[in-house]
Order: structure tokens, then sequence, then C-alpha cells
């Protein structure tokens, strides 16, 4: 007897449900998609549909790897963010939906019609500086990462998009190569956990993301330390500047960003209502 697309997506739940993984409902019915050729309206409007053999096999293989908490995004070799799908492996950062707080502040502060030049680093996926330069037809931008393979990632994504004309991305350290090249909006996600705190992660982000990624060192602000002074450099006067902060952080990102001369510096918080962006400018 073949398998149907909810019995597929019951099976899957409760496999995942045992392996612990968060959000077992939306894993499994992914998987099954994803598998099965099928769409979400598909599972609904066609509940008893048969798999093929072939789309069995690769259903078991997918449900097998997330239940070895592989993550969803890696399994797929995709992830939605903002309004763009974007190809997701495990040299980059999967895209959160908590960073999507930052792009939402940048929309807002450079409303559409306005030509800037938006400078992100570390750029991994190229999530964010991808998913404004989608909403933003008159912007450009640079990204910057240390990985030459999540470099590759981000100019996979940025062509996909169509976006390659607008994007440069090059491999460095932080603003070190960059000269005297200054930017209207300068943005990050560095790496922020600290390091003791890595090993008590989930296994999908502990086992499968790039710790490049995450540690941020003993205290979790190395990165911001070379930031604070090297973005407020690269701005332009009255420039923005906009980084992700673990939920703790917000009083030492905001104070290290003051001591570099910042001005209007200020926390925003995510949707589960955690302090998650510091935002900044530079004098004019
Ligand atoms: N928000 C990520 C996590 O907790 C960490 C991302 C980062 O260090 N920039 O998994």
């Amino acid at each position: 007897m073949s398998l149907t697309l909810v019995q597929a997506w019951t099976a899957a739940r409760k496999r995942l449900e045992a392996a612990g993984v968060d959000g077992p409902v939306i894993d499994a019915r992914l998987l099954v998609e994803a598998a099965a050729g099928a769409t979400r309206a598909d599972i609904i409007a066609d509940p008893h549909r048969a798999l093929t053999d072939a789309q069995a096999a690769r259903f078991d293989d997918y449900v097998a790897r997330r239940a070895r908490r592989e993550p969803v995004s890696h399994i797929l070799g995709r992830r939605g963010f903002w309004k763009i799908m974007l190809n997701v492996t495990p040299d980059v950062l999967t895209p959160r939906p908590d960073t999507e707080t930052l792009v939402e502040l940048a929309l807002r502060f450079f409303p559409e019609g306005r030509a800037f030049s938006v400078l992100d680093l570390g750029v991994g996926s190229g999530a964010i500086l991808l998913a404004i330069l989608a909403e933003r037809p008159a912007a450009k931008g640079l990204g910057i990462d240390v990985s030459e393979s999540a470099l590759a990632v981000a100019r996979e994504n940025a062509a996909n998009l169509g976006l390659e004309r607008r994007v440069a991305l090059l491999r460095g350290d932080w603003t070190a190569g960059l000269g005297e090249a200054s930017f209207d909006l300068v943005v990050s996600n560095p790496p922020y956990i600290r390091s003791a705190e890595i090993a008590g992660l989930e296994p999908e982000v502990r086992d499968h993301e790039p710790r490049l990624a995450l540690d941020g060192g003993p205290d979790g602000l190395d990165a911001y330390r070379v930031l604070a002074p090297e973005m407020l450099r690269v701005l332009k006067p009255g420039g923005r500047f906009l980084v992700e902060i673990g939920f703790d952080q917000s009083a030492e990102v905001e104070a290290l960003f003051r001591a570099a001369g910042a001005l209007s510096v200020s926390t925003a918080k995510d949707l589960a209502n955690r302090d998650r962006v510091v935002a900044g400018a530079k004098g004019e």
C-alpha cells in the first residue's frame, strides 16, 4: 500500500515529535511537500494522493535526517526570508525570522525611491543585503565575508534574485580592504553567542551551523568591539547603522557604539519582544 500525502505528514510529525524536534507539524509538512513535489494547497485539496516510490524513498531520507536534527534549511537547501527565497548550505547561517526586524528598520530609514548604498559586514547567505536590495530598486550594495564558501552562496542568491548588477560580494576581514569607501547604511548580523554557551545550543545550530557565524568570543561581544569603530569610520556623515544582537546584549552593544561616537543609539525589539537590533547614526 502506498503512502498518501496526509499519511506521510502524520507519520513524519510523530517521528519528529519523538526525536524532540521543535515545531514538528510545520517541519513535517515542509518535508512532505518537498519530497512529493506538492504544495501546501495540494495537501489540503488532495490529501489522499499517493506518493510514488521515488517520492516515498526521498521522504524517508528527509525525515530520517530531520530526526537526527539536521535543519530543514539544509535538507531542502533553501529558506524563505522576508519576501525572498535563499539557497542555504552549512557554510552560512540559516536566515532567521528574528533578523527580519533589522530589514524592517532599514526599509523604514530608507524609503522607496531613495538611492542609497548599503554595506553588509559578514554577509553570509546575503539574506539581509538581498532582502533590502530586492525592496529598494534604487539602492546598491556591497557584502563582505571572510568565508569564500559563504560568498559563493551569496553570489548564487544574488543571481537567482536578478540582483547581481546592484550588488558586489567580496572577501574581506570586516572593513579592512575598503579604503576610503563610505556608505549610507551599514548593517551586520555578526557572531554574538558566548563561546561557552555554544555547547548548550540546540543540535540544529550547534552541530550544523558554521561556528564562525555564531561564536562571539568569551562574552559574545568580540565582533562589536571591532565593528563599532569600523562601522562609524565607513559611514557617510548622517548615515545609519543597524546590528543584530543577542537578547541580553543591548546595554553593552549600545555602549560600544556610543564610545565609538555614534549618535541616536537605540535598541529595537523583535516579534517575540526581545531586544534584537541596535540602531544609530553618524553625525553630519
Ligand atoms: N540568533 C542566532 C542564534 O541564536 C545567532 C546568530 C548570531 O550569532 N549572529 O542561533
